[in-house]
Parts: structure tokens; sequence; C-alpha cells
């Protein structure tokens, strides 16, 4: 049975400023107040159908949830937790800034049914976070993860790439300090660049070259890898399609199957190491976990056009007992 996620967006909520890439009512394709009304109509939708209510949550996207005022905050809270109260959902998911997390709010969030939390740590570089107006340092991301863990929450981080004075290595090094942190799930977001942002306004000014797709493939493919081998979850890679990206869309790393095409080039680079270390050429046939084929092959066959161009012809075909990103070569030469 299928699982669901009742995302309810709250703006901009709680923010004490703009960070540089930020427009959430473009990002959500919404800009008015959620209320308690909004949150009864969305989970009366969502469960008019059938669906798994053991993992199933309400989600308040979008915001700083903890750092909005305490009374509303308070009563969205009261709002959703009826429905998990009685049975119709197993937990409410926020996220909210590294910042706003202390122990007086997780005992809140406890009390009214909160189970996860999603900090938005975005880099784990202090420079890179005072340039992008982030307004908090690596060190609170450290505190507030270690806090949530502490008081049982499960722990989800989000990073950026491609940030306003990042770099690949960067990136990575902000992946690697995220995995230390043990998080339960991450989301990894190249940098999209949106209107009336100041990233656009420096974007424009040649003073911030966003990464291109192509560049944010190869940086992400790695940080993915890396989070795979760390058994953590990545439950999103690149920004929705959807809400008002599209036309708020100025630059950057925009692509609706940015997943797919990172996990494809994970697959090309483990074949082409196996390749260029054996020596291959001629015919081979690439094993595979089975659901993983059409990655292993590439969209419109990317992945086996490459292999041809360094002399390799290549078949792909399913292997249940291979895991994921774990290719097997047969040469049939
Ligand atoms: S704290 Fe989050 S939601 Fe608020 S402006 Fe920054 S990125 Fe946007």
């Amino acid at each position: 049975m299928k699982h669901i996620n009742v995302a309810l967006f709250v703006p901009h909520k709680g923010c004490p400023h703009m960070c540089s890439f930020c427009n959430q009512k473009t990002i959500s394709g919404t800009s008015s107040e959620l209320t308690q009304s909004d949150i009864d109509e969305a989970v009366r939708i969502a469960t008019s159908k059938e669906y798994d209510k053991e993992n199933s949550e309400i989600a308040f996207f979008g915001g700083s949830f903890t750092a909005i005022d305490r009374k509303y905050m308070i009563q969205l809270l009261e709002c959703a937790y009826k429905y998990v109260d009685s049975g119709l959902f197993k937990g409410i998911r926020c996220s909210t800034r590294p910042d706003a997390i202390d122990e007086e709010m997780l005992e809140i969030l406890k009390n009214y049914g909160v189970t996860a939390i999603e900090l938005g740590a975005q880099s784990m570089d202090d420079e890179v976070l005072s340039m992008n107006d982030r307004g908090h340092t690596a060190e609170d991301v450290v505190k507030a993860s270690q806090l949530i863990k502490k008081h049982g929450f499960e722990l989800g981080l989000q990073m950026m790439t491609g940030l306003y004075g990042s770099t690949p290595e960067k990136d990575i090094e902000t992946a690697e300090r995220l995995i230390s942190l043990k998080p339960e799930t991450v989301r990894i977001y190249p940098t999209v660049v949106l209107e009336n942002t100041r990233l656009a306004t420096l974007y424009r000014s040649g003073d911030y070259t966003p990464e291109t797709t192509e560049e944010a493939v190869e940086n992400c493919s790695v940080i993915l890898d890396m989070f795979n081998n760390a058994g953590i979850k990545v439950i999103r890679l690149g920004l929705h399609s959807g809400g008002n990206v599209e036309e708020g869309f100025v630059a950057g790393a925009f692509h609706p199957a940015f997943r797919e095409l990172c996990e494809s080039r994970i697959y090309f680079d483990k074949l082409k190491k196996i390749i260029d270390k054996e020596k291959i050429t001629g015919k081979i046939t690439i094993y595979v976990c089975p659901s993983e084929i059409s990655k292993m092959t590439g969209q419109k066959k990317s992945n086996i056009l490459l292999l041809e161009q360094m002399g390799v012809q290549a078949g792909v075909r399913g292997d249940g007992r291979l895991g994921k990103y774990e290719p097997r070569v047969v040469r049939e030469d």
C-alpha cells in the first residue's frame, strides 16, 4: 500500500531574513498563510484513497517552522496532531533552521507528535554560509543535529551544491561532515537561481556563475554515492518541478529527471573504472540489479553510446543478486 506525505507549506514563515537563493513562494507555488482549514482539507483529500497509515506523515515545509510565531505554530501542530492521535498518520515532519532548535522546542514538538525534523544545513563551510546570508554557522548544524538525535527524533539534513562561494571540493566536504552527523535522511539540491533573489542579482552582474546541469550531475553523483555508501537515504535530489519554478527559473541546474541523470552517471563512472583497470574492449554484458537497468543504460542510451566511443559494445541485463550501483562486467569476446 502506498505511503503518503501531506506536504503543507509555510513559505518564509519564521525566517529572520532572506537567504541568497531562496524564493519559497516560487518553489512552493503558494504565498497565502496556511490555515487550520487548509490542513483539514489537505488531509481529507489525501486520505480519501487507500494508503499506508503506518508510514504516512503530515509535513510542514518551506519556512523555519520552529521559529514562527509560537501561538501560530502551536495552532498548526494542534490541528495536524489530531490526525496523528486518531491513527491516520505515523507522525509529523517539519523543516527548520539549525539555529532555531533548543531543548524547550524539542519538548514542544515531541508533545505534538513530531517524529522527524529536517535541518537546512546547506553548507558546512562558514564562509559559504555567510556569503549566502544564512545567518548560522556549521557549528549550529552540529549542535542542533546532536540535540535532535539525543531527543529521539529522526534527523533529516538538507544540503546544496554550487552555492555562491562554494566549490565541488567544499560541497564534498559538506557531504562528509553531514555523514558524520548520522542523519537518517538527506536532501540534496543543486543551486537553481530564481527570480527575486540575491543570487539572481549576483548572476546578472556576473559575480556568480551557478553550476550547469552537467557540472551539477558530476558533483551530485559523487555526493549521492557517498551517502549511499554510508547507508543514508537520499530522499530528494534536485528541486521539484511544479510550484512556479519553471516560470521563476533564471539559471542553474534544474532538470525534471535530475536524480536519474546522477544515478546513470554513477553507473558510468563505475563502469569506466572497471574498463580502464581491466583494459576491456569489444563486447561485454553488464549485469545490474534488475530495477536499475534503465539507469545503467542512461537516458536515450547515453551510457551505452559513451561506452561505444571507448571501443566497448555493451548489453545490459538484470541480476537479482546485485545491489544498487554494483555493476558486474562479463566479457563476451
Ligand atoms: S531559512 Fe530556509 S525558508 Fe527561510 S529564507 Fe532561508 S532557505 Fe528560505
